[in-house]
């Protein structure tokens, strides 16, 4: 079993409480590794080493090319220990190693884009409208930047947030999920190795009432970026208002996976397993509920639970294993409440709707891929992320009731739409309430698009080029050029 140190000012140390808490693999039910279970006073020691390494230390002599070069040397070290950290990920959160490994060559990308983008932040000079006077806007890192993640994708979301972050010149103290917290300080290491400078990337692992919460309140720390559950997303918004600080939130969906008569049937019958049923519907922009036209139904139907009858569930580090176990104790409870949640509501369970058994199924906690039929949108199945392999069918006639069901949640941070009809794609683009719209395709998601949800999905966008705005502040400065005393004091300028 593996025992796990704090990253703290370049180096692993212990907590200073010297307390610990288990790693569980949740396709085993064993306990895997030893990880640090951080408090208030290693969250302090991360933060005055963030901020003495943000205003003193290296990084901020360094030119923004010399930083962005040590950005694109980290993402040449992460390609190279893919597949180790691709299997660290597994025993942390039993999600498919396919669907790791697939995360871990790509991350390098966020790294090398941000990296590259690190010397083309420029200012501007504002041809300003007042005479003898010679103004420009400038760029700084907005500070120290504690970034909060969720289980599901660890290191995405350290790519998400700290490439651009430390692009902008911003020191971060990552507080990973306690429930997949260990690639994150394998990484640590790397981004020591690559030349990130003690101080600049710091994880204090822990749980999120304790580490988490300490690093939202710490007064030294400018802004909280953060990835998990819309509702601690909305008591960390809530918190950080009290110090005034910066907030990012990627929070939970409930995606609506629209299907028209018109579509490419079998495109869309597996884009909505892959929406529901890939990372065993452990992902927040799981297709969660499939709206298909009435026209097509009972066809679609068919297919769709001949595909997903056919998903092999086992071992989430074999190739041909499709859905793996749920992560958490917890969380497998909660899916199993939903599902008989939505049979009380009478929701009519047309596949799975209990745990899985058999051959490839070990200690762990498996849930069949579980469909209901005659979902209606003020059903609770319809209205809440289960964040399982559990898909809600509603059936529509026309395109003005299929945005009106789709919309008809709290949540909006992704939509997909199956059409041949490009004007329909066109119409629908712009009437769903949602981040992301997939047309003909699901889950695609690159550095170099905008991520982010709206309504209660979240608030900012990840990704791409606007992203490191987030990381910056604008400082306007104005320099007189008159040799002149100014008129009256008592006026503005
Ligand atoms: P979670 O909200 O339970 O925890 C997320 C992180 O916040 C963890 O690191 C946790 O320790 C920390 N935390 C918890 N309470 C805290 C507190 N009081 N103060 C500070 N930090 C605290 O979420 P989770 O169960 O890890 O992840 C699943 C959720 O994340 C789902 O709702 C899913 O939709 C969402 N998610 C969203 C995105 C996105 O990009 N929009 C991506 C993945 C997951």
């Amino acid at each position: 079993m593996k025992t796990y140190q704090l990253f703290i000012d370049g180096a692993f140390v212990d907590t200073v409480s010297g307390s610990w808490f288990d790693s569980i693999d949740p396709y085993r039910g064993t306990i895997w590794a030893k990880l640090p279970r951080g408090g208030e006073a290693d969250v302090e020691r991360a933060v005055a080493a963030a901020k003495r390494a943000m205003t003193e230390g290296p990084w901020s002599r360094m030119s923004a090319t010399e930083r962005g070069s040590i950005l694109v040397r980290l993402a040449g070290l992460i390609a190279d220990n893919a597949e180790r950290l691709a299997q660290i990920e597994v025993r942390d959160n039993g999600k498919l190693l396919t669907e790791m490994l697939g995360q871990m060559r790509y991350i390098p990308h966020w790294w090398r884009y941000y990296g590259g983008l690190a010397d083309k932040l420029q200012g501007h000079v504002v041809p300003i409208d007042k005479p003898d006077m010679f103004a420009f806007v400038e760029h700084e890192p907005v500070g120290v930047v504690a970034a909060l993640t969720a289980w599901n994708s660890p290191l995405l979301f350290v790519a998400f947030k700290c490439a651009p972050a430390l692009a902008a010149g911003c020191a971060v103290v990552v507080k990973p999920s306690e429930f997949a917290s260990a690639s994150t300080l394998e990484f640590a290491e790397l981004a020591a190795l690559a030349g990130i400078p003690p101080g600049m990337f710091n994880v204090v692992t822990g749980f999120g009432p304790e580490a988490g919460k300490a690093l939202v309140d710490h007064p030294d720390i400018a802004m909280v970026t953060f990835t998990g559950s819309d509702t601690t997303g909305a008591a960390i918004y809530a918190q950080a208002a009290k110090s005034m600080k910066r907030v990012a939130l990627e929070l939970g969906g409930k995606s609506p996976n629209i299907v028209f008569a018109d579509a490419d049937i079998d495109a869309a019958v597996a884009g909505v397993v892959s929406g529901i049923f890939a990372a065993t519907g452990q992902t927040c922009i799981a297709g969660s509920r499939l709206l298909v036209q009435n026209s097509i139904r009972n066809d679609f139907v068919e297919r769709l639970i001949e595909m997903a009858s056919s998903a092999r569930i086992g071992d989430p580090m074999l190739p041909q294993t499709n859905i793996g176990p749920i992560t958490t104790p917890s969380q497998y409870q909660k899916v199993l409440d939903y599902i008989d949640i939505a049979k009380r509501e009478g929701a009519r369970c047309i596949l799975g709707g209990k745990p899985a058994s058999g051959k490839g199924i070990s200690g762990g906690q498996f849930i069949e891929p579980t469909i209901f039929d005659d979902v209606t949108s003020r059903m609770r199945i319809a209205q809440e992320e289960v964040f399982g392999p559990v898909l809600s069918i509603l059936g529509f006639d026309d395109e003005a009731e299929a945005v009106r069901i789709a919309n008809d949640t709290i949540y909006g941070l992704a939509a997909g739409v199956w059409t041949n009809d490009m004007k329909r794609a066109l119409r629908m683009r712009k009437a769903l309430r949602a981040g992301t719209i997939w047309v003909n395709t699901y889950r695609a998601v690159s550095f170099m698009m905008p991520f982010g949800g709206m309504k209660h999905s979240g608030l900012g966008r990840e990704n791409g080029i606007e992203a490191i705005n987030d990381f910056l502040e604008r400082k306007s400065v104005w320099i007189s050029t008159s040799d002149s005393i100014p008129g009256n004091p008592f006026v503005m300028r």
